[in-house]
């Protein structure tokens, strides 16, 4: 099937990052950029920074780069560990890994916890590879709130908990940017050191930024790190002058963006931006519990409480090809789905429902997807469309 040159109607875009972006933030973003000594880049990024402080709940100092997550991670990686120090990744899937494999790729010497396939974070483990870090090499717990590629959302409280009891001092790293906006989080109260974030997933913001809070033991650490580094480095951005701050030119239409982003999620109301979530999610999770019932699909993740109110990972058996399946989802019902990484390709498909959505919207997507699969010849039961609005009609 070759792509037809235009979308007709609106195509709904269901990837896990990016995601949509709401009318208001396109128009901010679409106005001229402002000279580097305008007060109005000034107020724009005070702006930014109170509204993410606001968001993450901390009096923490947010920093934010002209980057993709990645760069994020690479910034938490440079300014925390030291030569001979490590990082404790607890394995949670895909992302887990890929920060691991960035942070050895810098120098760096991680020590991971088994990821359990479709489980959440082993805090267990974690308490244990703490106890017995008794030389205190372990710097800093980098650790993903919500996998991305497995849909599974660990409880950090839990994992909090776990490093309170080894007794260790290692700082508490949190990489929120598949929940941020999405589900409740809360820096502070967490006793978090240092989170990371990005725009283009439940922030409504195309890709091009990342960000990080940090605490003032992190900010320790990091002053006290000989790593060499530029760009990244937390103690450089800490700076009045905005062109400080963002090491170079700041990407002034992102920030007009971001602005309008976090305009609209306070004015309706965290609670209620969590509500939607919630109430979106269910239908997902209900629609997907109505195809297993075919025989040949079902929730990658196994632990009901941890299904992540971002994304869900569908996972696929007996020769279904979920590859076919986003092509004719896309191609002919308008729906941009996202396939399986790193050890999931070929395994799940997933679907994003995050950012700029209502319960109506993910109704048509999960339609489209269902009439995706019936042409696919793929059982699924008695459909799963009809437990989503089962469902949302049970308010
Ligand atoms: C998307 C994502 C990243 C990486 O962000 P990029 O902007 O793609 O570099 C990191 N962590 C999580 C949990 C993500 O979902």
């Amino acid at each position: 099937m070759s792509p037809s040159p235009r979308i007709p109607g609106h195509r709904l875009l269901h990837s896990p990052g990016p995601t949509r972006l709401p009318d208001e933030v396109l128009h901010a973003m679409s106005r001229q950029p402002v000279d580097l000594a305008d007060a109005r880049l000034d107020a724009t990024i005070a702006d930014c920074e109170a509204g993410l402080k606001r968001l993450l709940h901390t009096q923490a100092d947010v920093l934010m780069y002209t980057a993709n997550g990645h760069g994020a991670w690479e910034a938490v990686v440079v300014n925390l560990l030291a030569p001979g120090r490590r990082a404790l990744i607890p394995g949670t899937g895909h992302f887990s890994e890929s920060w691991a494999l960035q942070t050895e790729a810098l120098g760096g010497s991680v020590v991971r916890t088994p990821w359990h396939e479709g489980q959440p974070i082993d805090t267990q483990a974690v308490e244990q590879v703490l106890r017995e870090d008794r030389q205190q090499r372990i710097a800093a717990v980098f650790a993903v709130h919500t996998d991305t590629a497995s849909g599974v959302t660990s409880d950090l409280a839990a994992l909090r908990a776990a490093i309170d009891a080894a007794g260790h001092p290692a700082l508490f790293v949190v990489d929120v940017v598949a929940s941020l906006g999405v589900v409740p989080f809360d820096m502070d109260a967490l006793r978090a050191d240092v989170v990371v974030g990005a725009s283009q997933k439940g922030l409504m913001l195309p890709p091009g930024m990342g960000f990080v809070a940090v605490n003032q033991a992190a900010l320790a650490v990091a002053e006290a790190n000989p790593t060499p580094r530029f760009y990244w480095d937390w103690g450089r951005r800490r700076d009045a002058l905005s062109y400080r701050k963002f090491c170079g030119t700041p990407p002034i239409n992102l920030l007009f963006g971001m602005q309008a982003a976090l305009q609209l999620i306070f004015h309706e109301g965290l609670d209620a931006v969590f509500a939607r979530h919630r109430q979106v999610a269910g239908a997902v999770h209900a629609a997907v519990q109505g195809w297993s019932e075919g025989g040949a699909l079902g929730f990658f993740c196994q632990v009901p409480a941890c299904r992540s109110h971002s994304v869900t990972a569908v996972a696929v058996r007996g020769g279904v090809d979920p590859e076919a399946l986003r092509t004719m989802a896309r191609e002919r019902f308008q729906v941009s789905l996202s396939g399986g990484l790193g050890p999931l390709a070929g395994r799940v498909f997933r679907i994003g429902h995050m950012g700029d959505i209502n319960a109506t919207m993910v109704l048509g997507a999960l339609a489209g997807v269902e009439a995706a699969l019936r042409l696919q010849g793929i059982p699924i039961g008695q459909g799963g469309v009809p437990r989503a609005l089962e469902f949302l009609a049970r308010g």
